[in-house]
């Protein structure tokens, strides 16, 4: 019996399969960490075309539907726990050559999705790739650009770090059981670089996360809020005439690249 709470919902389409694996074009030298291998449907078709495959899964009750899934295979190695919880660095040590780069491919548990990309994409692992099934509502957050309405904080968050790109949508009906939104597939090209060179990187996400705090108010007022006080506004109001933004605009039509001019002229106080 599969579990709600651990968000297994299984995949049974083989086209929207091969079109994950193909989308994070593996090849027979590729390195593939899959998270929540659930059955192992897809599990079959990354070990089918990769080097090696590396698969994470929370739920130890899947142990003898895996090996049963994935007898013919000698390529796959599972590490039962939480993704969120075990030392990937270490996992990734010991079961790749020491200069490998890892490509995750996954149909992640939804209920967990932020905290995964986040850890991914922050702990400094050999990542090159991602291709991840998730919800197309978060998707489209991730991809978003400013102005639009699920631009936000975790679309700068992650578009710091790679260049996300929907693949597909997809419809509810291939999962078993059947969630209850809709999914995307998304691919995230790893940076070598971050996307804009900022001085303070904690407080460029501090400026971030007050500057979207309330969506419907001022740059100024969100500012003045949820990072300020009242008695600098007019300090405020001087450095973001000098960077050349609007004191009007909202927080959610400032680019990522304004946002870091802005975090390195404030540098932590007005
Ligand atoms: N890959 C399978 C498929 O496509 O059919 C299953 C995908 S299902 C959406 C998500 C899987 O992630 C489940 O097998 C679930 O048990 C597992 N999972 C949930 N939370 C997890 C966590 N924190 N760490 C590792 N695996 C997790």
């Amino acid at each position: 019996t599969l579990k709600k709470s651990l968000g297994q919902n299984f995949l049974i389409d083989e086209n929207i399969l091969n079109n994950i694996a193909s989308a994070a074009g593996i090849d027979g030298d590729s390195y593939v960490l899959e998270i929540g291998p659930g059955a192992g449907a897809l599990t079959q078709v990354l070990a089918a075309q990769a080097k090696k495959v590396i698969a994470v899964e929370i739920d130890r009750r899947l142990e003898p539907v895996l090996s049963d899934t994935l007898q013919d295979f000698d390529n796959v190695s599972i590490h039962f726990g939480d993704v969120l919880k075990l030392d990937l660095h270490q996992i990734i040590g010991e079961e790749c050559p020491a200069d490998a780069s890892v490509t995750v491919v996954a149909n992640l548990p939804y209920y967990v999705t932020t905290p995964i990309l986040m850890k991914l994409l922050t702990a400094g692992l050999p990542i090159n790739t991602i291709v991840v099934m998730i919800q197309k509502e978060v998707a489209s957050r991730l991809q978003a650009d400013p102005g639009e309405k699920s631009y936000g904080s975790l679309s700068i968050a992650v578009q710091y770090m790679a260049e996300p790109k929907i693949v597909m949508t997809v419809p509810k009906t291939v999962f078993v059981p059947q969630p209850n939104v809709d999914s995307a597939v998304i691919r995230l090209d790893v940076r070598k670089e971050k996307k804009v060179k900022v001085a303070d990187e904690d407080f460029f996400f501090r400026l971030i996360r007050a500057s979207f705090a309330q969506r419907r108010k001022t740059l100024m007022n969100n500012l003045v809020n949820n990072l300020y006080d009242k008695t600098q506004k007019e300090n405020l109001l001087r450095v973001l005439e000098r960077v050349g933004i609007d004191p009007g605009r909202r927080g959610e039509t400032l680019s990522i690249e304004e946002f870091a001019r802005l975090s390195d002229a404030l540098g932590d106080r007005p």
